[in-house]
């Protein structure tokens, strides 16, 4: 069963002495025709999984929620609520082993006159990603139009921040689509490896694991810092630093990472065969999916 909470204080200092967030039936509408975040896709999102009642990297994503809101001068959101609402809604959801929450902040009434927020969380039943942890996937490297240096050079452009503004993120995907792939993963002008439009990218470099790091204006990916984390645990080399598109085509392995299909194994890069291995990615993701934290 989904779930649908309302934040009705979804940011630090809003007025009102109402609870902070209500369970609403499935469907009801929280948003109006006027609303930043849908005319303008003016507000930020977190998505995070859900698994067997625990939520994965909880505390990251809302740090990540609060970053993203500094990034769009938004009102600091208020973690506390969005905790409980999540909370709240896992108990509406029953007991489902696998499911995600998405948490949202729009930058409120256009016309309103007054600056605003709107806030809330949608819990459903996660689709099967665990066919494609397994078999792995095709993906093809697009340009992303600007150079490494866009975050220092233009934050303007809000490059790393989790923003409503995901039109483009979906585009590519009907790119790979178009090109017999299944994902993309973006590359800079200057010859430099980013990220996908919805995912981390890791590794393997002559044995060291290597993941691009969020100065290159990308996402700081939770799923991508917990699967480093656990290839340290286990004795292995990690680095966070760039990657030129020359190691990129040189990768002895390479996962596409985040929240909710864990470590997928690239099997296929700008068609060419990459090596998938087996046995680590199913370690990886067998310990993910236990993370109770
Ligand atoms: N990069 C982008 C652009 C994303 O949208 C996402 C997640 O949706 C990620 C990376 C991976 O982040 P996480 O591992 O926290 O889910």
């Amino acid at each position: 069963m989904p779930a649908l909470i309302l934040i009705d204080r979804p940011a630090i200092g809003m007025p009102g002495d109402g609870p902070a967030f209500r369970v609403l039936p499935v469907g009801t509408p929280v948003i109006t025709a006027t609303d930043l975040g849908i005319t303008r896709g003016d507000g930020i999102f977190e998505t995070v999984a859900i698994h067997d009642g625990y939520v994965h990297a909880a505390e990251a994503h809302l740090q990540r929620f609060a970053r993203s809101a500094r990034m769009l001068d938004l009102p600091e959101p208020d973690l506390d609520a969005y905790r409980d609402a999540v909370q709240a809604g896992i108990r509406e959801l029953g007991p489902v082993k696998d499911a995600f929450a998405k948490y949202v902040l729009t930058r409120g009434e256009e016309y309103s006159g007054v600056p605003g927020a709107r806030g809330f969380v949608h819990l459903d039943v996660n689709p099967a990603w665990s066919r494609e942890r397994t078999t792995g996937i095709s993906v093809v490297t697009l340009s992303r139009g600007y150079a490494r240096d866009i975050a220092e050079t233009a934050p303007w452009l809000l490059q790393g921040a989790k923003t409503l503004s995901y039109a483009v993120n979906r585009s590519v995907l009907r790119e790979a689509v178009r090109r017999g792939a299944d994902d993309v993963l973006f590359t800079t002008t200057d010859g430099f490896l980013l990220e996908g439009p919805t995912s981390s990218v890791v590794l393997r470099l002559d044995g060291i694991f290597v993941t691009t790091p969020p100065e290159s204006g990308i996402l700081p990916g939770t799923a991508q810092m917990d699967m480093l984390d656990l290839l340290a645990a286990e004795g292995f080399t990690t680095r966070i630093r760039d990657v030129t598109l020359d190691e990129l085509a040189a990768a002895d392995a390479l996962w596409m990472t985040n929240s909710q299909r864990l470590a997928t194994p690239v099997h296929t890069l700008d068609g060419k065969d990459v090596t998938v291995d087996r046995e680590l990615t199913d370690r990886l993701n067998d310990q993910l999916l236990r993370r109770t934290v």
